[in-house]
């Protein structure tokens, strides 16, 4: 297998992760899923309880909030550019 391929396949993987993870909040609004997304890849995520250990905050909830922000500055409110930097 040449090195593009398996670029090719870890991209692939990479993309089928994240889509498991955008179909995991089904209900959730695409802002919210943008943000989860960040909190995902987030030291601060505990994935088993979708909480995060900055703010203690369920974060399927709290992503819904239009006005709720990313203690650590990794996403804002909705009014703002709401994602902030990249994780
Ligand atoms: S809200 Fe911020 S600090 Fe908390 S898990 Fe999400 S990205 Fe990390």
């Amino acid at each position: 297998m040449s090195i593009i391929d398996e670029y090719k396949n870890k991209i692939a993987g990479l993309i089928e992760e994240r889509k498991k993870i955008l179909d995991s909040y089904p209900s959730t609004n695409l802002m919210a899923k943008k943000r989860l997304l960040i909190c995902s890849d987030c030291d601060s995520f505990r994935e088993t309880t979708k909480t995060c250990s900055e703010c203690n905050c369920f974060m399927p909830l709290k992503a819904k909030l239009n006005k709720s922000v990313c203690p650590l500055g990794k996403w804002g409110a909705r009014s703002q550019d709401y994602v902030k930097q990249s994780p």
